[in-house]
């Protein structure tokens, strides 16, 4: 953990946002849960609490159709 100031690839625009940082010391939703999410991580839950809708898609998938 540190500070990340840093954004490249692309320059920095006066945005009126800030940043895209979240609230930080923010918890898992999950009220039996007090697992803290990350300040980068969207989601409003812990890994474990998460809606997991992971495609079944590892790799690549298959070409069905070769042109
Ligand atoms: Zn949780």
């Amino acid at each position: 953990m540190g500070n990340q100031t840093a954004i490249r690839g692309s320059r920095t625009q006066s945005l009126p946002r800030a940043s895209q940082k979240f609230p930080k010391g923010r918890v898992c939703e999950h009220p039996d849960c007090n697992t803290m999410i990350s300040t980068y991580n969207r989601r409003e839950r812990c890994w474990a609490h998460a809606e997991m809708r992971i495609p079944r898609l590892r790799g690549r998938k298959p070409a069905s159709d070769s042109a």
